[in-house]
């Protein structure tokens, strides 16, 4: 029979099965079948040699900001609020177009793809051109448009951008890579009617919401003094949760608020490096572990994280709740590498195809080489991939039974045309 694809004797990270050497076959787009020889049962166009290489599902980046690429170390070291209207917003209000945003989108899913990322959820603007830059990529996308109530990029207001999100949901409808999202930007930049416009949308065409909620003390402070509820209250009050929500940051959630996320099957987007950064705080999670909702992890954007690797992400956030929590048993090697897969395609209700190596599945799969000094030696690929790996050491990743990068190289993107591209929009903003 033939292939399009045989991943030949990889350490294969397979879906409630032990870790161990197998062979992977790929047939349109989806994972044919896993096992031992396969060589001799198919006839492949493409053979990939995964001899010292872990295969594993590739990560899901439940929350970013891929179009803020060329915004990457613009600002720093700031508080949130002044950081976003004393430096964020006002380059944003001058340069955005749909041009920049296809460029810099383009730059930021070449970005994900080098950092292992098969599938992410944005949250941004002129999706139409995010859209086609994605797709160029190879890469799965779910593009959550932003929502606020005061006239951002092309948008006059935000029924406005409602009918933008319908015509771009038909538009992509039958795309295989690309699905678009509802996206309140947060609870303090969008009014209740819009909020509940935006959950009714999202209703209607059986698509994700995706919102900030909870990122700072402040915020939770100021919707207690104006609704007299927690901010998972609020939305509660108002049916939000009725819709699939994906919350991003979810930080200073109390007892009351994490049964609320439980009981509607919402799921959290963790960015840990985000929050730290901008010291917008953090809590335990052990509460949050003890309640079962999903938990997924975001990258946020390069404006304020300031890289997109999930790798880092996982390997900061176990250390750091070891550490909140006074006990280094909590989140294991082997859930974090869940919570970055399985548990961002559960949270953006792709899990039926995405987020775990099985057969049937979308061939979403990246190959990690271990064949290195600081690879080795290894005793549990989880341990290794958690606590000792750099994005540097993933080589090939495939995206919906595509190969995308290969060898570190990206197969549909020109690299130093991006790369002078990146230089060319520094010089501009930076005469800002
Ligand atoms: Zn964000």
């Amino acid at each position: 029979m033939n292939v399009d694809i045989l991943l030949n004797n990889g350490l294969i990270l397979e879906f409630n099965k032990k870790p161990e050497i197998k062979s992977i076959t790929i047939k349109d787009g989806s994972i044919l079948e896993v096992g031992k020889n396969l060589e001799k049962k198919y006839k492949a166009t493409h053979i990939i040699d995964a001899t010292d290489k872990i295969v594993m599902p590739g990560f899901v980046n439940t929350h970013s900001h891929v179009a803020m690429s060329y915004f990457k170390g613009l600002s720093d070291d700031l508080p949130l609020q002044e950081w976003l209207s004393e430096h964020i917003w006002p380059v944003e209000a001058k340069f955005l177009s749909a041009e920049f945003v296809k460029d810099a989108a383009l730059h930021g899913c070449a970005e994900m793809i080098k950092n292992g990322i098969t599938t992410f959820s944005d949250m941004y603007f002129f999706g139409d051109q995010t859209a086609e830059s994605a797709e160029k990529a190879g890469i799965r996308a779910v593009l959550g448009e932003g929502v606020l109530d005061f006239p951002v990029a092309n948008y006059q207001n935000a029924d406005e951008i409602f009918a933008y999100i319908r015509k771009m949901h038909n538009k992509y409808e039958k795309n295989e890579l690309i699905d678009f999202a509802v996206a309140p930007h947060a609870i303090y930049t969008c009014g209740k009617e819009n909020l509940i416009k935006a959950k009714d949308l999202a209703l209607e065409l059986g698509i994700l919401l995706h919102i900030h909620l909870s990122e700072t003390k402040q915020e939770v402070q100021d919707c207690l003094k104006k609704n007299r509820l927690r901010p998972v209250e609020y939305l509660d009050s108002i049916g939000f949760f009725e819709g699939n929500v994906v919350v991003a940051h979810a930080l200073w959630l109390d007892e009351n608020e994490q049964n609320i996320l439980a009981k509607n099957n919402s799921s959290i987007a963790i960015n840990t490096s985000s929050n730290l950064k901008l010291a917008s705080g953090f809590s335990s999670f052990k509460n949050y572990l003890d309640h079962g909702f999903n938990l997924s992890i975001g990258t946020d954007g390069v404006a304020s994280n300031n890289n997109l690797s999930i790798l880092q992400e996982i390997s900061l956030l176990a250390k750091l709740q070891k550490a909140l929590n006074d006990d280094p048993t909590i989140l294991p090697a082997k859930e974090m590498i869940q919570i970055a897969t399985i548990g961002g395609a559960k949270a953006l209700k792709k899990s039926e195809q995405i987020g775990s190596i099985e057969v049937g599945k979308k061939a979403d799969l990246i190959l990690i080489d271990i064949d290195n000094i600081e690879a080795q030696p290894m005793y549990d690929p989880y341990s290794h991939l958690v606590y000792s790996s750099a994005s540097e050491q993933i080589k090939d990743v495939i995206i919906n039974g595509k190969i995308v990068m290969k060898d570190r190289e990206l197969i549909n993107i020109d690299a130093k045309e991006l790369i002078e591209k990146a230089k060319y929009y520094q010089k501009i903003l930076k005469l800002f």
